[in-house]
Parts: structure tokens; C-alpha cells; sequence
């Protein structure tokens, strides 16, 4: 299928209050132009160098997600322009990107990534944690970040009862923070291949990449 039967599929098939964000990582410009006519307007990306060139050669009404991981030196050149950011790992880079939106004079939303999967090798923070950011005073005073929700990535399994479970949990932490801070509104989770489950489980926001945009060559 093309890209743009993809967005227009996905778009069909989604309940109304579902986000979608089409992960255009490793994808050239026609790529995410495609998509872009068949309507889409918000795409992620998980390299801020390479999201920047994007945003400096496309339309600029396209609504840019930074969905990886996110290194404090490199917040400054998204600063200007990202709408969300949604793998803010400690509270350390959640300071870093208040002090850029501010010279910004801007607010940045982003969402803190909770630890769903047993992988070593995924990010995020314990649902304690999270809590304690959302809580802290430091949090409280800073006027250009808002944490409007909760990302999680699911284990890479084929297991989907276990991926079941995982968001599972991640929406039962949604529900009872958002409880306490109603700000928070999105969660992000589901990915190409577990987003029906993610949307079964409440996900507001889903990232995918591979099936919109054909599997990614990293060569
Ligand atoms: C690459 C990526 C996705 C998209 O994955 P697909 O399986 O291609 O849909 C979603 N979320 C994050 C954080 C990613 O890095």
C-alpha cells in the first residue's frame, strides 16, 4: 500500500480521540510530503539533528514529536520549534528543556516515559518517579515545561497477553496521576505492531512508523 492509503487507512480506522503520530525517522522528505497530502500533519522523530533539517525543509505547519531519547545538549536546536516531547527520562532534562523553552519564550509539552517493558535496554522511569517529579517543587516552578501525560514502549515480543499487560499497567498509572494532575491527558503507546492492543488499553496517542512508511534501512 502507499503512504498515503496508509494515513488515509489509519484514519478511517481509529476511534476520533486517537492521535496519530507517523514516525518518519531514517525516511527522506518526499516521504513525510506524501503523507503530509494525504493529510497528515504530526510526525516523529527520534534524532534531533535529523528532525531540525526536517522541520527547516517542510511545511511549517507540521507538528513535530521528538519520540527518543533526549540528549541536554542537543534540547536547544528542537527548543524553537518541537510540540512534544515524549520520552523526558529525569527530571534533570525536563530543567534543561524549561531553561531553552524559556529563551524560547515559549512552553513545551512533554510527557514522562514510564518503564513498561523487562528490556535492560529501554528508557524510562519508574511510575515512583514520575511522581515525584510531577510532585517536587522544582517541577512546580517551572513555567515553560507542562507534562501533559505518560509514554511507555511495550516488550518487542509476539507475547501479546504480556504487551497486554504492560499497558495495562501504564493506564492504570495514567489514571491515577491524572487524578492528582489533571494536565495530564495523552498517553502515548502502540507502535505498528501493538497498537490495537494499545488502543483497547486507553492509549490517546499512537507512533508509528513501519507500516505507514515501509521498514527502515539503517545503512
Ligand atoms: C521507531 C519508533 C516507533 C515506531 O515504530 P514502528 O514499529 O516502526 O511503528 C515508535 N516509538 C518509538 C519511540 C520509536 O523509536
Amino acid at each position: 500500500m502507499s503512504i498515503a492509503a496508509q494515513i488515509k487507512k489509519y484514519k478511517d480506522e481509529l476511534p476520533g480521540d486517537v492521535d496519530l503520530v507517523a514516525v518518519s525517522k531514517t525516511k527522506p522528505n518526499e516521504a513525510i510530503l506524501e503523507a503530509y497530502e494525504a493529510g497528515q500533519r504530526i510526525f516523529g522523530e527520534n534524532k534531533i539533528q535529523e528532525m531540525t533539517d526536517k522541520h527547516e525543509a517542510l511545511p511549517k505547519d507540521i507538528e513535530w514529536h521528538m519520540i527518543g531519547h533526549v540528549q541536554s545538549n542537543k534540547v536547544k536546536f528542537m527548543a524553537p520549534y518541537v510540540s512534544l516531547v515524549h520520552a523526558v527520562h529525569k527530571l534533570k532534562l525536563l530543567k534543561e528543556i524549561n531553561k531553552r523553552a524559556k529563551e524560547e519564550d515559549r512552553v513545551i509539552n512533554c510527557l514522562l516515559q514510564l518503564k513498561i517493558a523487562e528490556e535492560d535496554s529501554k528508557y524510562g522511569m519508574e511510575a515512583d518517579e514520575a511522581l515525584k517529579i510531577l510532585k517536587s517543587e522544582a517541577y512546580q516552578e517551572m513555567n515553560h515545561v507542562k507534562i501533559v501525560g505518560l509514554m511507555g514502549m511495550a516488550t518487542l515480543t509476539e507475547d501479546e497477553q504480556k504487551i497486554n499487560t504492560e499497558f495495562a499497567y501504564l493506564k492504570g498509572k495514567m489514571d491515577e496521576f491524572s487524578k492528582e494532575f489533571p494536565a495530564l491527558t495523552t498517553l502515548s503507546m502502540g507502535m505498528s505492531g501493538d497498537y490495537q492492543i494499545a488502543i483497547k488499553n486507553g492509549s490517546t496517542m499512537l507512533r508509528i512508523g513501519s507500516s505507514i512508511f515501509g521498514e527502515r534501512n539503517y545503512n
